[in-house]
């Protein structure tokens, strides 16, 4: 950000249209999170690349996901460090002993201490990081409700439905089809719960990403004439505990995951 003095100047490369597909209400809002780091600049999707790559040493862009996540998780853990985190676990319902604040990501703890460093039962991959660390910093707390909705439902859903549905439902709904152990290895290594739901899916499981943060994974299989089904439901209390982006990072970490999964399936059963 060296040559960037003021939000001014990143709001001159933005479009003024307010669109608020970055999550944020106007252009210049947007401009003044860029500017405090609180957002990168590529969160607006209407930035060409010219603009991008003109202003690349702004936007630092990463080379891979993986730098980009690495980069996240560098940001969110100062940002940590500099927040009261046992009134963060107050807040949360969570855990605070020996200046740790600890969770469960899918049923196994992970832990950020007051100076930002992180420790884990099992090995927590950069997809399940960030938004763990996004909800640290900025979930309230609110129980869930028990009442489902769709990711189109969530604040910030409309613009990234087909997004999710490329990256989340599609891939793991096409796992489904196939590989049919799916639901039985995630409630295994997810520690989730299969359950009847009021949707009338053939199989529903409930699984719990974050503590109060639980996905409700629904399969319809095929029947004569009719194309299987998959979506994932969120709980009405989401927007409170985690933002969209967070929630997409997390959705598209289950689906790579479960692919790498059923890849080394198909290779053991050959
Ligand atoms: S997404 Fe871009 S154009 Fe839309 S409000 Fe945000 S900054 Fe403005």
């Amino acid at each position: 950000m060296s040559h960037i003095n003021n939000p001014m100047e990143i709001y001159k490369l933005l479009n003024g249209s307010n669109c608020k597909e970055c999550n944020e209400q106007t252009c210049l809002a947007f401009a003044v999170a860029v500017f405090k780091e609180k957002k990168p600049i590529h969160a607006c999707p209407h930035l060409d690349k010219k603009v991008l790559e003109q202003y690349g040493g702004v936007v630092e862009k990463p080379n891979t996901v993986d730098e980009y996540k690495a980069e996240a998780i560098e940001m969110l853990k100062r940002k940590i460090s500099l927040i009261d985190l046992s009134k963060a676990a107050q807040r949360l319902g969570a855990r605070f002993s020996d200046n740790r604040l600890t969770i469960k990501i899918f049923g196994k703890k992970f832990s950020i201490d007051t100076r930002g460093n992180l420790s884990s039962e099992v090995h927590i991959n950069a997809y399940m990081v960030v938004p763990a660390l996004n909800y640290i910093l900025n979930g309230s707390g609110k129980s869930p409700q028990g009442n489902w909705i769709t990711f189109r439902e969530l604040k910030g859903g409309p613009s990234r439905y087909a997004h999710f549905q490329q990256r989340c439902e599609k891939p793991l709904k096409r796992l489904a089809d196939t590989y049919t152990d799916l639901f039985k290895d995630m409630l295994e290594i997810f520690d989730g719960k299969k359950i009847v739901s009021n949707i009338d899916s053939d199989i529903s499981i409930i699984l719990h990403p974050l503590p109060l943060f639980p996905i409700m994974i629904c399969y319809w299989k095929p029947e004569e004439g009719l194309e299987s089904a998959l979506h994932i439901y969120f709980d009405a209390s989401s927007d409170d505990n985690l933002d969209i982006e967070s929630n997409y990072t997390l959705n598209e970490g289950i689906a790579l995951m479960f692919e790498k999964i059923a890849l080394h399936h198909g290779a053991q059963n050959q």
